[in-house]
């Protein structure tokens, strides 16, 4: 018997274009499947042989260190991530190549050559050594998204600092918290940053955050707006001013492959975030191999991947993936919809992006937006689309491929989290046949299964938890602080391998669809119904932007379904639209899963990274108003309006 129950039928389905498959590191189904076998068979010769790829210092004398669930990779191994993104190239016909392309939100445009953002890696990394920086020491990060991120990311990996980035647009407390809770002795950050044309007061939160931080000791201020901001002689430096000082010769420190990269907290989707510890040399072979073959990566293409730096995307694949590999990565600092909704489009038509990773969040923003937007922009240098960070609806995965792709190219929806550091399943782009909405198979090396909650593996289309069975190298080592946490949120509720909280089915074809997470789920007269089949029912809706349910007491059918509904642009709330979504859901999908009410709303409750946040939702339809962790809402109004709208009915 299934866990969750599957509703969805989707029967697309899309080839790789066979010239882009003939071009494709990997060609074919047969050759994902031997690569799949090999990798399963023989685990760690086959991350070894991935590994020495990179350079190493001194070499392991163990691949893999398994005492469940703690994992130890290449253990001994000396190695350095911004060696690998960096100085590996110089020696290459990549030295003068941009390893870094940039847009300012107001317009202003950077391009950083390898052996630049070499230079300025090694000036920052003597800045930090200078201030007292040591190996192990913590290191927050709290920038808009311009280059000087991406070498303060570097210049920690470089002398073994462990960076904690904060996504810039949380709050003081927020910055406050995470800095206590890592325990860092320095704040890198800006006087301010740009975001839909007004200024975000960086420095000022800083200030206000480090009066109740006693474990910081300098602040480097990156001059951005020019904006007149608060100084404190002797903690607070500028960053032009210290790395004018530094030398542009460093030597990268051999860390030990288990050495701490990076602090990073989830997103606070399904509740209060979660401090996720990643190390050196497992999470640089993942996030190499990772954007190799997903993204398929050349010499010649400029990837773009949206997401902000602060989130596990960004340092993954703005960051370390494409330097590691040697790529043109692409960093924009403002909102798609600034000055208006083509900003985006504009961007690719004019640096002729190739690769394009974004969420399934931006793109139904793009669809409400309307396709005019894109319409007047020469897209055509795109050759690859991916997208992360939420189930894609298929309806919305039909409008990437056809209105942003042109019907030409191939779409990698990847599934990863936080801690698994780098894309786990997704469809190498040259070889797997997709279909909208599912995010196919597991990349060689990954051991996935949809099991039931004692273990057991279950069939085709039985809906259960989406689990990982063996250790791989990029998965986190820890909650920072908390071992016994690590030990009790992924590796205690299905015995004997990693969970974190997503519902899935497995396919005839092998095929994996994501139903969302598991404590979404709507329990309608004995059913399990996971939120992404309900939500794609609506969305298929030609007037439907974007839709979140979830599930309310009811007293006959033990939940009901509550849909909340944003409509395109040009589409009014009436009530008959109420009706006629109902009957669209029932007759998608069938009467089972029709909501016994809709709620049209401008805007959903997300977080800062985009999610839909259904546990608020949950709460506002059962009691009116939401009482969980609200510290990664992206805009608290939002949630406002939609509990009074409650309260008056
Ligand atoms: P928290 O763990 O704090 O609740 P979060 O899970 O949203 O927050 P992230 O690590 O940013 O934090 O997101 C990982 C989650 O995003 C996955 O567990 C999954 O639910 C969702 N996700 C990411 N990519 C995909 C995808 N391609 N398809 C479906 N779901 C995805
Ligand atoms: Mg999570």
């Amino acid at each position: 018997m299934a866990d969750i129950e599957s509703i969805l039928k989707e029967e697309r389905v899309f080839l790789p274009p066979s010239q882009f498959a003939s071009a494709a590191r990997i060609k074919s189904l047969d050759e994902y499947a031997r690569l799949y076998e090999r990798a399963a068979r023989e685990p760690e010769g086959f991350w070894a042989e991935v590994a020495k790829e990179l350079h190493w210092f001194s070499p392991w004398t163990q691949v893999l260190d398994w005492n469940p669930p703690w994992a130890k990779w290449f253990v001994g191994a000396k190695t350095n991530l911004a060696y690998n993104c960096l100085d590996r190239h110089l020696g290459t016909p990549r030295k003068n190549k941009a390893a870094l392309i940039w847009e300012g939100e107001p317009g202003d445009r950077r391009t950083v050559t390898y052996q630049q953002l070499h230079r300025e890696v090694c000036r920052f990394a003597n800045v930090l050594s200078r201030l007292g920086i040591r190996p192990g020491d913590r290191v927050m990060i709290y920038m808009p998204l311009i280059p000087e991120i991406a070498v303060a990311m570097l210049a920690c990996a470089r002398v073994g600092a462990t960076h904690s980035v904060v996504f810039g647009g949380f709050s003081a407390e927020a910055l406050r918290d995470r800095t206590n809770d890592a325990g860092a002795k320095l704040v890198i950050t800006a006087d301010g940053g740009y975001r839909r044309g007004k200024v975000v007061p960086l420095k000022a939160n800083v200030d206000q955050a480090v009066k109740d931080t006693p474990t910081v000791e300098n602040v480097i201020v990156v001059k951005r707006t020019g904006e007149s901001i608060a100084w404190v002689p002797g903690r607070d430096h500028y960053w032009h001013e210290v790395i004018e000082a530094a030398s542009d010769k460093h030597d990268a420190v051999p860390l030990d492959s288990e050495h701490p990269l990076f602090i990073l907290y989830t997103s606070g989707t399904t509740g209060k975030p979660k401090g996720i510890v990643h190390t050196t040399g497992g999470y640089m072979v993942g996030t190499y191999l990772s954007t190799k073959w997903v993204f398929d990566i050349k010499e010649e293409d400029t990837f773009w991947c949206t997401a902000d730096v602060g989130w596990v995307t960004g340092h993954s694949y703005v960051v370390y993936g494409p330097l590691s590999n040697g790529a043109t990565t692409m960093m924009y600092e403002g909102a798609p919809d600034h000055p208006e909704p083509d900003r985006f489009w504009r961007l690719i038509d004019a640096y002729d992006v190739s690769i394009f990773y974004t969420a399934p969040t931006a793109i139904r923003s793009f669809i409400r937006w309307g396709e005019q937007w894109p319409m007047k922009h020469d897209l055509t240098s795109l050759r690859l689309l991916g997208t992360v960070g939420e189930p894609i609806n298929p309806e919305a995965w039909m409008w990437y491929h056809k209105v942003l792709g042109g019907g030409r190219c191939p779409i990698v929806d990847t599934w990863w989290q936080t801690e698994t550091g780098a894309i786990m399943v997704s469809p190498l782009p040259g070889a797997t046949p997709t279909k909208p909405g599912s995010c196919t198979r597991p990349l060689p090396g990954v051991v996935a299964d949809v099991v039931a909650k004692d273990g057991r593996s279950l069939g085709p289309n039985e809906g259960g938890y989406l689990v990982i069975k063996k250790p791989w190298p990029s998965m986190l080592r820890t909650i920072h602080g908390d071992p016994d946490r690590y030990v009790k949120q992924y590796f205690s509720e299905i015995p004997g391998v990693y969970f974190a909280g997503d519902g899935a089915r497995r396919d005839a074809d092998g095929y994996f669809w994501v139903m969302g997470r598991v404590d979404d789920v709507i329990n309608v007269a004995g059913h399990r119904l996971g939120t992404m089949e309900i939500e794609s029912a609506i969305v298929s809706h030609p007037k439907v932007a974007e839709a979140a349910v979830v599930g309310r007491p009811d007293e006959l059918k033990g939940q009901g379904i509550v849909a909340f509904v944003t409509l395109k642009k040009g589409n009014d709330p009436r009530p008959e639209l109420q009706d006629m979504l109902r009957e669209h859901v029932a007759k998608e999908i069938g009467a089972l899963a029709r909501p016994d009410e809709i709620r049209f709303t401008e805007a959903l409750p997300k977080t800062r990274s985009g999610k839909i946040m259904r546990r608020l939702l949950k709460e506002i339809a059962s009691t009116g108003a939401a009482k969980g962790d609200t510290t990664t809402l992206e805009d608290m109004s939002v949630l406002l309006r939609l509990s009074t709208s409650s309260e008056e009915e």
